[in-house]
């Protein structure tokens, strides 16, 4: 079989320790998985079933670059959130085995026009063009399981040049990570390289051109990025 045109390699992330890299499949994204989050958004923080958005795999960016403020939006937020990635898969994975699917786990940003996020939620239209732009999820090097176990507990924050903006517990997170993989399996058949940003703690906010993003998870790592 001949390719009409080249086929695009896949987007891949750093594996700490490691000369391998991580090759993405698909990137799955939790909205709504802190409470004070859901409240600072202005909705009911109860355990309603968790509801997913996707990305697109090639909107990663890498620890260290910029990430080029996008066009048609003057409101861009920044999200802190911890990166699960997944060595298989399947359909229907009940929860108590769910996590022997996790491959490691990463510090990532879920970069957000929330202007344009907002008008679409006003018109009942999908959060596409709100969420799944260029460069909107930078991602740090993955840690493999083998180094740090499961993270359940630890901080999660976000810092702006040097200053803090979201501060959170991973022991906050309304769906846990098990139960996020369980459910997400009933819905689509996960396999391996398919990552899951896992929602974001309060204090989102707007980021100018400049500005220096330092966000962190206990146990997992660091994650820079620069607006540009
Ligand atoms: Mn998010």
């Amino acid at each position: 079989m001949t390719y009409v045109f080249p086929p695009k390699a896949p987007t891949t992330l750093p594996i700490r320790g490691s000369g391998r890299v991580f090759p993405i499949n698909r990137v799955y994204c939790v909205g709504r998985n802190y409470a004070a989050h859901a409240i600072e958004m202005g909705h009911d923080p109860g355990k309603e079933p968790p509801f997913f958005f996707q990305k697109n795999p090639d909107n990663l960016l890498p620890d260290g670059a910029d990430f080029p403020y996008p066009p048609m939006s003057q409101d861009v937020h920044h999200e802190i959130e911890m990166l699960v990635t997944l060595k298989s898969g399947g359909d229907n994975i009940a929860a108590h085995v769910a996590l022997d699917c996790v491959f490691g786990y990463g510090v990532a940003l879920d970069m957000t026009r929330r202007d344009l996020q907002g008008q679409m939620k006003k018109l009942g239209r999908p959060w596409e063009i709100g969420k799944a732009f260029e460069h909107s999820a930078p991602c740090s090097e993955l840690v493999p399981t083998d180094q740090i176990g499961h993270p359940a507990k630890g901080a999660v924050w976000l810092k702006i040049n040097g200053e803090m903006r979201q501060e959170g517990d991973l022991n906050q997170l309304i769906w846990k990570v098990p139960e996020m993989i369980s459910y997400l399996s009933g819905l689509f058949t996960l396999r391996s390289g398919d990552v899951i940003l896992t929602g974001t703690p309060s204090g989102v906010g707007p980021v100018a051109r400049g500005d220096r993003m330092h966000g962190h998870v206990a146990g997992v790592g660091d994650l820079r990025v620069s607006v540009a």
